[in-house]
């Protein structure tokens, strides 16, 4: 039997939909919208294109955001200063630091700079430190790994006792999907380019997030039937039929998966949407936390 697909964009879309009554109600309280400050340094395309697609989702649920723009060549002091100057702004309430930054820039040391508490897309290394030890909360969590667990969650099967195999181990999905999965009391196996017989580990795992970067490299026939599979991968691969030229495709090959799965996300559609949607749920977080009590 056919998987049922797990449709990201109307869960997204619901989100919203309540993250703007919740902008609605803050702004008729504190006398202006809560606001998302954006650092981009550079003029990479697909950066520059991810930042306009989070400024007009902000503009859709009433969230004001700014944006720094610096140029490539910004010293590690003027992009730490871009940070700063929105760290001491009570008008921004989250703070993003679009990554990848120029291979000049300390990553670590300019993410350091943000303000825990305006941390809303959870990479400051207290947050993700605090997502794996026991008994601490992070102010928050990482977009895309959240979007992960709700759509999981929309599944309606428990996360809890079951097996999940995690595919990829980067700082801003991999990690933190397996540790929040571990959080939810799953039993969490951590896969990476050096896992011995992928398809084994993957055979006997009731969930399993692919966050690869290889198009289609996951097969339908590696996964235990009935297994809830969330393709976090977004890859662009030629296609002459589109118009573009190009077409984007997840980590999982969709059409031999769908026939194994029980609940699967498609890409585009699937993890895509709910990304920005938790970056905007976060940031309305934490201008809420900002209000005094
Ligand atoms: P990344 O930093 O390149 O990490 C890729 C991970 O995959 C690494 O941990 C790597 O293992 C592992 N890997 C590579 N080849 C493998 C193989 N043959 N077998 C098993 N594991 C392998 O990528 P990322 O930033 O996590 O992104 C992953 C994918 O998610 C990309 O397609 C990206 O575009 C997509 N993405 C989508 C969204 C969204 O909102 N939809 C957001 C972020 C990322 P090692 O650690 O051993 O190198």
């Amino acid at each position: 039997m056919a998987a049922e697909i797990i449709d990201g964009r109307p869960v997204a879309r619901r989100m919203q939909e309540e993250i703007r009554t919740a902008v609605a109600a803050y702004a008729a309280q504190a006398g202006g919208a809560p606001g998302l400050g954006v650092v981009l340094v550079g003029d990479d395309a697909a950066s520059a294109m991810y930042v306009r697609m989070k400024r007009r989702a902000c503009d859709r649920v009433g969230l004001r955001s700014e944006a720094r723009i610096l140029p490539t060549e910004s010293t590690q002091g003027e992009v730490e200063g871009a940070v700063r100057a929105f760290n001491n702004d009570p008008a921004i309430h989250g703070i993003l630091v679009q990554l990848p930054l120029p291979e000049h820039i300390d990553e670590e040391a300019a993410l350091n700079e943000i303000s825990l508490n305006k941390d809303v897309d959870g990479i400051h290394p207290m947050n993700l430190g605090r997502l794996g030890m026991r008994g601490r909360e992070p102010s928050f969590t990482p977009a895309t790994p959240t979007g992960v667990m709700a759509l999981i969650r929309e599944t309606g099967r428990a996360i809890e006792g079951a097996r999940a195999a995690v595919i990829g181990r980067s700082n801003i999905v991999g990690l933190p999907v397996a540790l929040m999965l571990a959080n939810a009391n799953a039993t969490v196996t951590i896969c990476h380019s050096r896992t011995r017989d992928l398809p084994n580990v993957l055979g006997r795992a009731d969930i399993v997030v692919a966050a690869i970067g290889r198009p289609e490299f996951v097969k339908g026939a590696w996964l235990k039937p009935g297994a809830i599979v969330i393709d976090v991968g977004s890859n662009s691969v030629p296609d002459p039929e589109s118009e573009k030229g190009y077409r984007y495709v997840g980590d999982v090959e969709f059409e031999s998966a769908r026939t194994a799965a029980g609940y699967i996300t498609k890409v585009p559609g699937g993890v895509g949407p709910m990304t920005i949607t938790m970056l905007l749920s976060n940031t309305m977080k934490a201008a809420e936390r900002s209000l005094p009590a």
